[in-house]
């Protein structure tokens, strides 16, 4: 990104460290290609100039709001900024119309409160500090005024500031397109309050962040043609299921389970409820309580946010027997029985936990304990009932949690769809995605490859918005441009969804063949992918496979694959719970429609997935995009740490980098002519003589000091890579 040739002894400079990102010093001595430097930290490197970037010495002290007004637009530069920012607690920061947002992890004061909002509200873009609201307002505006849908991209790593940005995004949105208060439900009201009723259900403790969102989320707020919210629409994707059953230390099970322990005593002995340290979904974990939260208040709070997006007291009560359900489900342990691979319930504890499940779900107790013990086998002979040893019944036992609670939790999303209403003759919205970031781990499975598809689909719809953004500037400064090279990630995304032949369809292939594993599905994967770029085999694994994604080569083992891309639910389940005499569990288990071909009829979590995408491509497609990209400064969720190298990863990842590389390869320094004019006229004074031309003057000083390939646009001088630097080092030898 950088340039080298501006470089001399005594220069200020940036380089590359290991431990910091980047060190700043200065250049002791030059020989060759290399250079000695004299770090501030006291450390003394001698390097290659090409990894050494110049310091802007007239960087203002506390950073600049927009990465753009930077003269010097390299990553140290960037990192710089952002860092003197942050000390003064100045948590946005622009790069062109992206906003980076730099979690505070501590309640900044005022700077979301009914005062700032009415700052906001219609201001220019820019005018005012960066902030959410600001962004919020264009798209707002830019609705209105044009009358085209927009969306607000929220990205990031998990407790970086997502789902509180999306929050403050949607109380804006709501401020501006409120109705005056009017008796009963708004539905701006009922959006707002959908938030905490989903996170009861869809948030858990994890090491990450206290309050992780385990499903990814796109709100679509309607308006009328007056600008007023008429309608709203949730859409989530992929709950992490797994959740329900199987739990960490120190993190927790969703949200809802320690509320419920937590609720009043009526229902506690209604429900026959304890302490969460006696289920076992919960107390596979020692963590149970959450610092500074009371999930007693909580499950009140979540009760009351029910009420408004419309769910009925009825429900409530069906919706949290279920959740009891579920656990009591869990507690119910088996040994074996008296036929050989056979199963019971273990003990009598075990008996009760049955027993108050089925009395939960209001079906048969006998019938739940067949359910979870036994597999009706179908051969053109006869029916048998086979039996399942305990392990098998555990398992069992735990895929029909997991299918209740995923339904349960699609009910929610559907409930609060239909309370809130849709309006059809909306023309405008505004869609809002807080969605998993990229992530990759120590072992990833299938849900990291459907978050980083998912990420690598927002990169590419990024790059070529931004890419598109940068041509539009050049063509309304009517200046030149030639086509920009930018890395294009089409063939990642062939390799993980093309049909036939991607890895999504092999998963399907591999998952309708019975005698497949995930070992023939490695291999299948080894053989027709030998000589993709993007697709590696591990060395040292016999079924891992690794992707070269965007942001990282990212290690996959396959060994769940198949489990977790199979979505069905076991016949004997469906048939139990559809029998309930709840009318609101038979309602989760609808009967399934008539297969016909059973090849046709295939569905599976992954091809689903990639369906749901695409259709959110399409809407994004259609709207004008805005970027937000949060950032989590450490990995100790605390204020006021600021960790270099860890930055440096998420801005890569996030594109911020790859935006400032498009833009670099570009003319990624652009200053208003008479700017440049004050900054550097003194290098031929000549040209200012008289009644100059700031056009010509400007060229003037670019020519008499032999620089090549910068544009002069309508109101703007737009310099390549490194030519600013180079002017800087030409003033300081004048001065
Ligand atoms: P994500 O959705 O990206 O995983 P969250 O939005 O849940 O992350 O944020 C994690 C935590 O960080 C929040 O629970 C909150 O404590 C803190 N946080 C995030 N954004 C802000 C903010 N703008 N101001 C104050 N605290 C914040
Ligand atoms: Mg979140």
């Amino acid at each position: 990104m950088g340039t080298s040739v501006n470089i001399i002894e005594g220069s200020q400079v940036w380089v590359e460290d290991q431990d910091q990102a980047w060190l700043d010093g200065q250049v002791l001595k030059i020989t060759g290609q290399n250079a000695e430097i004299d770090c501030s930290n006291g450390k003394k490197v001698t390097l290659n100039l090409s990894k050494i970037y110049p310091k802007d010495m007239e960087a203002p002290a506390g950073g600049v709001d927009d990465m753009t007004k930077l003269s010097y637009l390299h990553e140290p530069g960037v990192l710089q900024n952002l860092k003197s920012r942050y000390e003064l607690n100045e948590i946005y920061t622009y790069t062109g119309n992206i906003l980076i947002a730099i979690n505070p992890f501590q309640r900044l004061p005022h700077i979301y409160d009914g005062h700032m909002m009415q700052q906001y509200k219609g201001a220019p873009f820019g005018e005012l500090s960066p902030h959410v609201f600001a962004v919020a307002d264009v798209a707002y505006r830019a609705m209105v005024n044009e009358g085209k849908s927009n969306s607000i991209l929220v990205s990031g790593e998990s407790g970086a500031g997502k789902t509180e940005t999306t929050k403050m995004l949607m109380r804006y949105l709501a401020y501006l397109g409120g109705r005056a208060a009017t008796e009963g439900r708004t539905v701006e009201q009922q959006v707002l309050e959908s938030n905490p009723v989903l996170e009861a259900f869809g948030n858990a403790k994890t090491v990450r962040n206290n309050n992780s969102s385990r499903f990814g989320k796109f709100v679509e707020i309607q308006f009328d043609k007056h600008g007023r919210i008429s309608g709203a629409a949730i859409r989530t994707y992929l709950l992490e299921r797994s959740r329900v059953c199987q739990i960490n230390d120190p993190e927790r099970n969703y949200h809802c389970f320690y509320l419920l322990c937590a609720a009043p005593q009526e229902e506690i002995e209604k429900y026959k409820l304890d302490h969460p340290k006696t289920f076992h979904y919960l107390n596979q974990s020692k963590c149970f309580e959450l610092v500074g939260i009371s999930d007693a208040h909580d499950y009140l709070a979540t009760r009351r946010a029910m009420d408004i997006v419309g769910i009925s007291a009825k429900e409530q009560e069906a919706i949290f027997r279920v959740v009891a359900a579920i656990l009591h489900l869990g507690n119910i342990v088996f040994t074996k029985g008296k036929e050989v691979d056979s199963s019971v319930p273990k003990d009598e504890k075990a008996k009760f936990h049955l027993k108050t499940t089925a009395e939960l779900l209001m079906c048969d107790a006998v019938a739940l304990e067949d359910a979870l013990c036994k597999r009706v086998m179908i051969t053109p002979e006869e029916v048998i009932k086979r039996s399942l040893d305990p392990q098998s019944a555990a398992i069992s036992r735990d895929g029909l949690a997991k299918t209740i609670y995923s339904r349960l939790f699609d009910w929610l999303v559907d409930k609060i769809n239909n309370s809130i209403g849709q309006d059809p003759t909306s023309k405008c919205l505004i869609g809002v995605l807080d969605i998993y970031g990229f992530e990759s781990f120590k072992t990833n499975s299938f849900e990291q490859f459907c978050i980083n598809f998912t990420n690598e689909k927002l990169q590419q719809h990024f790059n070529q918005h931004v890419f598109k953004m940068e041509q539009e500037e050049y063509t309304k400064e009517q200046i030149d441009w030639s086509y920009i090279e930018f890395v294009d990630n089409q063939d990642v995304l062939d390799l993980i969804e093309k049909k036939p032949g991607g890895i999504i369809a092999l998963l399907d292939e591999a998952c309708m063949f019975p005698k497949s594993t995930h070992e023939t599905f490695s291999n299948k994967l080894y053989q027709t992918f030998k000589s993709h770029k993007r697709f590696i085999k591990p060395k040292l694994s016999r079924t891992d496979f690794t992707i070269g994604h965007y942001a990282g080569e990212v290690q996959y083992q396959s060994d769940q694959f198949l489990d977790k891309n199979k979505d069905y639910v076991v016949a004997e389940h469906q048939e139990l719970l559809g029998a309930s005499k709840c009318q609101f569990v038979a309602g989760l288990f609808p009967p399934p429609p008539e297969e016909t071909s059973k090849s046709s009829k295939f569905s599976s979590i992954g091809s689903r997935f990639k369906l749901q995408l695409q259709q959110l491509m399409e809407t994004l497609n259609s709207t004008e995009p805005h970027y937000i990209r949060c950032v989590k400064p450490n990995n100790l969720l605390k204020p006021a740490i600021f960790e270099n190298v860890n930055i440096m990863q998420q801005l890569r990842c996030g594109g911020v980098l790859e935006a400032i590389r498009i833009s670099c390869a570009g003319y990624p320094t652009r200053r208003a002519f008479f700017e440049f004019i004050n900054r550097f006229g003194l290098l031929a004074p000549e040209a200012l003589e008289g009644n100059y031309d700031e056009k010509v003057a400007c060229k003037r000083i670019m020519d008499k000091k032999g620089l090549k390939g910068f544009q002069i646009g309508k109101t703007k001088v737009f310099l390549r890579a490194g030519q600013m630097a180079e002017l800087d080092a030409r003033r300081s030898e004048v001065l």
